[in-house]
């Protein structure tokens, strides 16, 4: 019998795994995969921030980037630069194997293809059901951590439900003419609801990719045709991958024996769709959490509700107001789009911001909530005759 059972070996839970080997416990992670590191659908940039939680290898960071273009559906771009790094490109295939070597060697188990069926209780703690090789066993442990990324098979058999609202992702790895710095596109003919881009990665390879609603085949390959036609990037087989990200979290994710951390929580950022930072940050809290409740022999859902407030203090809020910012930029059109960028670029609001000290990566509410204050843009949204925040956030 283990103390701990991981589900899922991406970050957030070889993370975990790692920290909780660390801290003495048996720890075994499964995953359904031959071996860790599929997440090729993933871009890998997280901010500095980021980096001090997760000081990784120099070989997996591919980039460095103290710059971005934004482009308007109307094609005109808005520079953003600041003397520092404010962000990493990660090779996150190899970030993910990595972080699974050092789970092993703190002591933490890994078992590949293995498939976790279901967790169900039993006296002492909780039975994980797997299959390997077509092969059925059961394994047993105090307690299980669902870090399974998206999908809701697990969270939905253990009566959390799954996650409703969710982007579709799409990227491939291009070979690229002259970019040196990341470009976003916005528009919802490229990326209805949300952007595309295009980040080099070193040499003259980049990843392109977007998220949408649906569809993500259709908007991809325009997409990558558009690169080719504006001569950004050689034309070639791509071979995309796909993902899903979550946009809004679960509202439970504890239970008895059990807590659910990263994207299998919704633990990722709704504006951006980065979920790396936030389910290390969540997954800390879980850590902290299940080491008391250890000690305290007490490992039932009125104990590990304390995972649960503690993740919502320092990402509740940021989560609500990304939610809202997105869902306010899905009902713009192209044409109100360009001209939000124009008042940006009109009225230097962006350079302010570059300057403001709540300019952040990963931290958005504050510049989202300054922004909307602005005299330009609150008249745009009249103008627009847009729904108020107010409204769109009770409507969430
Ligand atoms: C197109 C795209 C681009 C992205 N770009 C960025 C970015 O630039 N920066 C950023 O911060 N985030 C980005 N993200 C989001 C980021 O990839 C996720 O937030 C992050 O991978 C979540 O990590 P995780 O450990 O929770 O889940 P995952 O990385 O999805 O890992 C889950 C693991 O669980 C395993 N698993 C699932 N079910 C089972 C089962 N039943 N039994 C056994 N194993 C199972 C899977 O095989 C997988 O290894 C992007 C996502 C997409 C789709």
């Amino acid at each position: 019998m283990y103390d701990i059972i991981v589900i899922g070996a991406g970050i957030t839970g070889s993370f975990t795994a790692r920290e909780l080997a660390k801290l003495g416990y048996q720890v075994c992670t499964l995953d359904k995969h031959p071996s860790a590191g599929n997440k090729s659908s993933c871009t890998g940039i997280v901010s500095s921030e980021c980096m001090e939680l997760l000081p990784v290898d120099d070989s997996i960071i591919q980039q460095k980037a103290h710059s971005a273009r934004i482009f308007s559906p109307a094609g005109n771009f808005i520079r953003i630069e600041r003397d520092s790094t404010q962000a990493y490109i990660l090779d996150r295939p190899k970030l993910d194997m990595w972080m699974a070597a050092q789970a092993q060697a703190c002591g933490a188990e890994f078992r590949f293809n293995t498939f976790v069926e279901s967790i169900d209780q039993s006296k002492e703690g909780v039975i994980v059901t797997c299959q390997h090789n077509r092969r059925h066993f059961d394994l047993e442990a105090g307690v299980a951590i669902i870090a399974s990324g998206f999908s809701g098979r697990l969270t939905g058999k253990l009566g959390l439900g799954q996650i409703s609202y969710y982007a579709r992702g799409a990227q491939s790895e291009v070979t690229c003419l002259d970019i040196d710095e990341t470009e976003v596109y916005c528009g919802n003919e490229l990326a209805p609801g949300f952007f595309a881009w295009l980040v080099p990665t070193g040499g003259s390879r980049a990843k392109a990719g977007l998220l949408c609603r649906s569809n993500p085949h259709k908007y991809m390959a325009s997409f990558l045709s558009r690169l080719v036609r504006l001569g950004k990037i050689f034309p070639a087989e791509f071979s995309i991958s796909y993902g899903n990200i979550p946009l809004q979290p679960l509202s439970r994710t504890y239970g008895n024996r059990f807590v659910v951390i990263g994207d299998a929580a919704g633990q990722a950022k709704p504006t951006t769709g980065g979920g790396i930072y936030f389910g290390l940050l969540a997954a800390r809290e879980a850590i902290t959490v299940l080491d008391d409740a250890f000690k305290e022999r007490d490992l039932t859902a009125r104990y590990l509700s304390r995972y649960q407030k503690r993740w919502r203090q320092i990402l509740g809020h940021e989560l609500s107001i990304d939610y809202w910012a997105h869902r306010f930029y899905q009902s713009l059109d192209d044409r109100q789009i360009s001209h939000i960028f124009d008042l940006i670029e009109r009225h230097g609001i962006h350079e302010s911001f570059l300057t403001s000290p709540d300019i952040s990566f990963d931290w958005h509410s504050k510049i989202i909530t300054e922004a909307i204050k602005h005299r330009s843009l609150q008249r745009a949204l009249k103008e627009f005759h847009l729904k108020s925040p107010e409204r769109l956030k009770h409507k969430t």
